[in-house]
């Protein structure tokens, strides 16, 4: 009874809202008109001073790198008054420690390998440089809301280099029987890939339409999914539980299909139904235990500009992000695993981390912890007392 008065409030709540949003909607078309809304990544404000560079300028010299990235930790490093840790340094560990760096916060980050940059780190052997990770990434163009992010992150500093616009090959062996080898050219231009796909497979022509009306639909969908993360997290996770979510977006009413029952349902040839998943590689896991929605949103990523390489490599990502951790003051140091972390008896919450050393154990305290470690590499760091306190299931 009581659960279906909150729905109902919920319901309520719902209608409301969006009653508010239409009468506000209608009164700005009346009083600016119809016009199309400004780009606001693009606005003075949100734009980082861009020194003039070309790929002449970037820094090659190992010694000079190095210094950026390849910084040990020691106790004297450690800057003093920190506002937050980061734990780990991959993309998702710069990205926090970078923007709490532009709002003048001062950063310690920890990585445990003797190189900033996680899967963006490279390495050289025999004088050639190998990536480990990235080797491309979407949406770079200049205006768009991820090159804005990665301008803020790196100052602007960081140069991409757009791929072919037939950016990937897929070619699938004779799965179909007959002995033919199946090969498409992926292109950043949906609507021509979804040309070829259909001249190269007919008989699905149905089914690649509906295919990628989904992609536009959750690509829609997802707005809804971002703007939830701009309010409290127990508003947005009622908001989810009562449906009300999922009657407004495809984004929510998918999450739980599979890619695979997706594409078993829809696509009737077996090497189609491959070609469609080929960037499974991407995110890592099998089509049977991805969601269409996860995928849809990387094949959206891609099928809108295409692909972009960063000019210099991967690691040009961290060697451009270090110094604006250090411009407000904070670190980016490396051997430096952390073992453990500190957190509050009472309330569980993380208050600092131990890192574990050849030459002895160092407790680093902060108000804010972050990781970028991995849930379940975070959940083995946490005492069991506060992993109990957390949503997190044990390791
Ligand atoms: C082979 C491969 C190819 C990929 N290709 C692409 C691509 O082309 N385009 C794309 O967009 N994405 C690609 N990805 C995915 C992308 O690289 C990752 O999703 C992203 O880089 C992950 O960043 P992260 O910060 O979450 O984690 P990671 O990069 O994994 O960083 C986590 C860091 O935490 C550190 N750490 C863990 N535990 C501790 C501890 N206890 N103490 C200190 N440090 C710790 C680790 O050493 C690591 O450096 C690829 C991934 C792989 C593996």
């Amino acid at each position: 009874m009581a659960l279906f008065g909150i729905s109902i409030s919920m319901w309520l709540v719902g209608v409301i809202g969006l009653s508010l949003y239409i009468v506000l909607y209608v009164i700005s078309i009346t009083i600016y008109g119809k016009k199309p809304g400004r780009n606001p990544f693009v606005l003075p404000s949100l734009l980082v001073k861009k020194p003039e560079r070309t790929a002449d300028d970037v820094i090659n010299n190992q010694s000079a790198r190095d210094s950026v990235l390849r910084q040990n930790f020691t106790g004297s490093r450690i800057p003093e008054r920190l506002d937050a840790i980061v734990i780990g340094s991959g993309i998702g560990g710069l990205t926090a420690a970078t923007l709490l760096a532009r709002a003048r916060k001062r950063v310690l980050v920890l990585e445990q390998h003797d190189v900033i940059g996680g899967c963006c780190h490279t390495f050289v052997d025999k004088g050639y440089e190998f990536d480990v990770g990235i080797h491309y990434i979407g949406e770079m163009r200049p205006g768009s809301f991820v090159r804005c992010l990665a301008d803020q992150l790196t100052d602007g500093k960081l140069m991409w280099q757009p791929l072919d616009v037939d950016f990937d090959r897929v070619i699938v062996g004779c799965v179909d029987g007959g002995g033919k080898n199946r090969s498409v050219l992926v292109t950043g231009d949906r609507k021509e890939f979804a040309k070829r796909l259909a001249q190269e497979w007919p008989d699905d022509a149905a089914g690649i339409e509906a295919f990628f009306s989904l992609l536009d639909r959750l690509k829609r969908g997802s707005k809804l999914y971002w703007g939830l993360k701009l309010l409290p997290l127990p508003l947005a996770r009622l908001l989810i539980k009562s449906g009300l979510c999922g009657l407004f977006s495809a984004y929510f009413r998918y999450l739980h299909i599979s890619l695979k029952q997706y594409l078993d349902q829809h696509i009737s040839s077996e090497s189609l139904k491959s070609t469609l998943a080929y960037c499974f590689g991407d995110y890592g896991t099998p089509p049977g235990e991805t969601s269409v929605v996860l995928h849809a949103l990387l094949l959206n990523h891609f099928l809108r500009q295409g692909g972009f390489y960063p000019i210099g490599g991967p690691s040009e990502i961290s060697f451009c992000s270090v110094p604006v951790i250090e411009k407000a003051g904070g670190r980016a140091l490396v051997r430096a695993p952390v073992s453990s972390m500190v957190c509050n008896e009472t309330t569980g919450r993380a208050v600092g981390v131990t890192v574990q050393r050849s030459d002895g154990e160092y407790t680093v305290l902060a108000p804010l912890i972050i990781s970028d470690a991995g849930l379940i590499n975070t959940a083995k760091l946490l005492p069991q007392t506060a992993l109990e306190k957390s949503r997190i299931p044990e390791p």
